[in-house]
């Protein structure tokens, strides 16, 4: 090699390792890309994709509050609504909680209890504690046994006309259905996410009205030591003590009437909503661990005729009232929620192709293999 060559390719070397592709450009884009991850880091973690809804919730407490919460309350409860009992149903009820449990999107410590109480309803709190009265078992029981005779025959879906019959609903079905939609609450965090939301909102209210009540505070002081002033014009500082008076009174009715119940009522159709949530998914649970899940829409029959009776006594313009303050939704939309989910599966295990869906594909499948081959 010639020394010009020699200094060619020394030079050639040099300019290649010292001067990388637009090094420049190369760093904006991973600072750009690295403060999107970030963001979306942030947003994740702060408003993440709820597992059972698939859709985003604000979600600042952690697992182990929400199962705390549940844990020290749930003796004092059980034991102030009746106490445990060792019921007919309570085997079975456990056996289907199980069941269920291994079908949930959260891993959650669910624990069922039967209390010995005639009320006909259920309840849970936040990580998974749920609670069954003796008397929604044995509605249940008595309205399965009896459906025939009591006109239950099925359910006709308003809007298409469609009919789901309640011939071959078993009790297990029914329990399914109640349990399923009282898990739901826990395992899409309803009470945890209506708490975050309340936390959020309360402290919000109680800045702004701080703060708002500190400037009209700071108002009147300085209204004060104007008029000590020897050369203050009585009639400007009346008219603005007047319009002080004012804007007390707005903000002591805003903050001590409309904020509370605008909160009341935000969090009354936020509590329905849930209630729909919680009888979607709660009976695509029942599903998931092989119960029917006609067993939904005959639960709010039962609820229906119960409610109804307990309506008897009440005079009308009562009734009214209480069903708009009701924390859940009417019977009759309850079902239309549930119908779709119904709907899809009978589509999937009741269509009339179903005996011979499996053993057609299998066929063609063959076929077609044979045919490739
Ligand atoms: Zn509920």
């Amino acid at each position: 090699m010639s020394e010009v060559e020699a200094i060619d390719s020394e030079y050639v070397g040099y300019v290649s390792d010292a001067l990388p592709t637009d090094p420049i450009e190369d760093k904006s884009v991973t600072l750009i890309e690295s403060v999107t991850q970030s963001i979306f880091h942030i947003i994740d973690w702060v408003y993440p994709i709820n597992p059972v809804t698939g859709s985003r919730n604000l979600w600042y407490l952690p697992k182990f509050v929400e199962k705390f919460m549940g844990k020290t309350m749930y003796a004092s409860m059980c034991y102030s609504q009746g106490g445990s009992i060792n019921h007919f149903y309570s085997r079975r009820v456990h056996q289907i909680a199980a069941n269920l449990a291994q079908h949930t999107k959260r891993d959650l410590p669910y624990e069922v209890t039967v209390l010995n109480n005639n009320v006909v309803n259920a309840w849970c709190l936040p990580g998974g504690k749920v609670a069954v009265y003796r008397g929604i078992l044995e509605k249940i029981d008595f309205y399965v046994n009896h459906k025939r005779e009591l006109g239950l025959h099925g359910y006709t879906d308003p809007s298409t006309g469609n009919f789901v019959r309640y011939s071959n609903i078993r009790v297990d079905d029914v329990i399914a259905a109640l349990l399923g939609h009282e898990m739901t609450h826990a395992d899409a965090r309803h009470s945890a996410r209506s708490l975050e939301l309340s936390f959020l909102v309360q402290a919000t209210v109680w800045i702004v009205d701080l703060l708002t009540g500190q400037q009209l505070n700071s108002w009147e002081a300085d209204l004060r030591a104007r008029k000590l002033t020897d050369d203050h014009d009585f009639e400007e500082l009346a008219e603005e003590s007047s319009k002080l008076k004012l804007w007390k009174a707005v903000h002591s009715i805003f903050f001590a009437w409309v904020t509370p119940l605008a909160m009341q009522l935000y969090f009354l159709m936020g509590s329905r909503s849930h209630e729909l949530e919680a009888d979607k998914y709660g009976t695509q649970l029942a599903i998931r661990a092989g119960y029917n899940p006609a067993g939904a829409l005959f639960l709010q029959e039962i609820l229906k005729q119960e409610s109804e009776s307990l309506y008897d006594f009440m005079p009308k313009l009562f009734r009214d009232i209480h069903k708009l303050f009701h924390s859940h939704p009417p019977c009759d939309i309850r079902q239309q929620e549930i119908y779709p989910v119904v709907r899809d599966w009978r589509q999937i295990s009741y269509s009339p192709y179903s005996y011979i869906k499996e053993p057609l594909a299998n066929l063609t499948m063959v076929a077609s293999y044979n045919l490739i081959l």
